[in-house]
């Protein structure tokens, strides 16, 4: 019986294999890697009754996860967010059977944290002391302070009108902070050129390997909390698409471990911002790779994201699912978080408010049936944000002074 059914990292595209021992970053053709374990024999130990009475993080399921050793094992405890019927929400927009996973009540306030935690505690496992990353906020949040709890230097590089909390979590943390006047496609390519010279580890989305692995754990937990009932529509916030890659590959090695009934599949659905849209435009022309968005702008800062790297990963799995892909307005957005917040009493950030903005039009064009299972991804804490949320001029009471109508 194995912590980890671990076995190899495998590329997509040219399908060259690698060993997960040592620091591998993307395949020599330029694809990311993905992680791959012998799921075969995993099955005889690793049941879904064994998953009962295993503690409440992401590490319960540590058999399909790459970290080999538990001792490297980097944690506070993340995973097992809540899962939500929103009753009232649903009957408004007429989707009855509406959940959301909260990824608001996590630690550091973002799903980010989950690709930090699997993420570094694999980097710990194969030697890596120093990482450089780009990021639009919360990803460098998580990386940072998760760095620090595994004894890690990490070189933060944001734009320097990425959410202002998440560069204090960065300077709390001690990690090595850049802010850079431009998107995160420019902090990337300094990141790039610190990486070539130094031989830093490039912490970057989908170039080091192991953070696919951490977020896929969202849709072993849906599928867990959904007690192995495949759900009909999963809606996903998509910036690099890491969530929407990691919920998908989820999917299909549950139906390889015979934990769910393979004759279904969630329809995995991208939004994205009208802003920032590249991935819709892709899928609305039916191709298999994204073009570079020029002058992308939204207030959901974690998907501005103008070119993925895993495009066409993200484009497979709303193919091979039939799902689609779908931009909504600032408008609808803010409304959507307000909306939220009204009726279900939970203050969501911009990004995650985006997939119900989406859930209805879905619904208003029939794409979504009425009885249908749809679950919106909320990606962060509405409390990072603050600034999304507008208050007029408040009267001030002195005190002992009555309140009139
Ligand atoms: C990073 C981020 C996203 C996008 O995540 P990907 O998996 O990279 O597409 C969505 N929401 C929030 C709050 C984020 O921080
Ligand atoms: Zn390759």
């Amino acid at each position: 019986m194995s912590f980890s059914y671990l076995t190899h990292l495998e590329c997509p595209k040219c399908h060259e294999e690698y060993s997960p021992d040592e620091v591998q970053q993307l395949c020599h053709c330029g694809s990311p890697l993905l992680v791959r374990y012998n799921l075969e024999e995993a099955k005889a130990n690793f049941t879904k009754e064994t998953l009962a009475s295993r503690e409440n993080s992401l590490w319960r399921y540590h058999e399909v996860l790459p970290v080999k050793n538990p001792g490297n094992v980097v944690t506070l405890g993340e995973g097992m967010t809540p899962f939500v019927q929103m009753e009232k929400l649903g009957q408004h927009i007429d989707v009855p059977n509406l959940f959301i996973k909260d990824e608001g009540i996590i630690p550091t306030g973002s799903f980010k944290t989950r690709g930090a935690s699997v993420g570094i505690s694999k980097a710990k496992e194969i030697g890596v002391k120093q990482l450089a990353m780009p990021t639009n906020g919360n990803a460098g949040a998580a990386w940072a302070l998760y760095s620090a709890r595994a004894g890690i230097k990490a070189t933060i590089v944001m734009p320097v009108d990425a959410p202002t909390i998440t560069r204090k979590e960065v300077a709390v943390s001690g990690g090595d902070l850049h802010l850079v006047n431009g998107l995160i496609s420019d902090a990337g390519k300094i990141v790039g050129q610190l990486v070539k010279e130094q031989g830093i580890y490039d912490a970057s989305t989908l170039k080091e390997p192991y953070r696919i692995e951490g977020k896929k754990t969202m849709g072993y937990e849906i599928l867990e909390q959904m007690n192995w009932e495949v759900p009909d529509v999963i809606l996903y916030p998509t910036g690099g698409g890491v969530g929407l890659i990691g919920i998908y590959k989820a999917i299909l090695e549950l139906r390889e471990l015979g934990w769910i009934k393979d004759d279904k599949l969630p329809r995995l659905v991208a939004v994205q911002a009208e802003g920032c849209a590249p991935i819709v435009k892709a899928w609305e022309e039916g191709k298999t790779e994204s073009e570079f968005w020029e002058n992308s702008e939204t207030s959901a800062f974690g998907i501005n994201v103008p070119k993925a790297l895993g495009d066409f990963l993200v484009l497979e799995g709303i193919y091979a699912t039939n799902g689609c892909a779908i931009a909504v307005s600032e408008n609808d957005i803010t409304a959507a978080q307000k909306e939220i917040a009204r009726f279900e009493g939970n203050f969501i950030c911009p990004e995650g408010a985006a997939t119900f903005a989406a859930a209805r039009i879905l619904r208003e064009k029939d794409w979504i049936k009425a009885d249908e299972t749809v679950i919106c991804l909320n990606t962060g804490a509405g409390i990072k944000y603050p600034e999304t949320v507008d208050i007029e001029n408040l009267p001030l009471l002195q005190p002992g002074e009555a309140i009139k109508n």
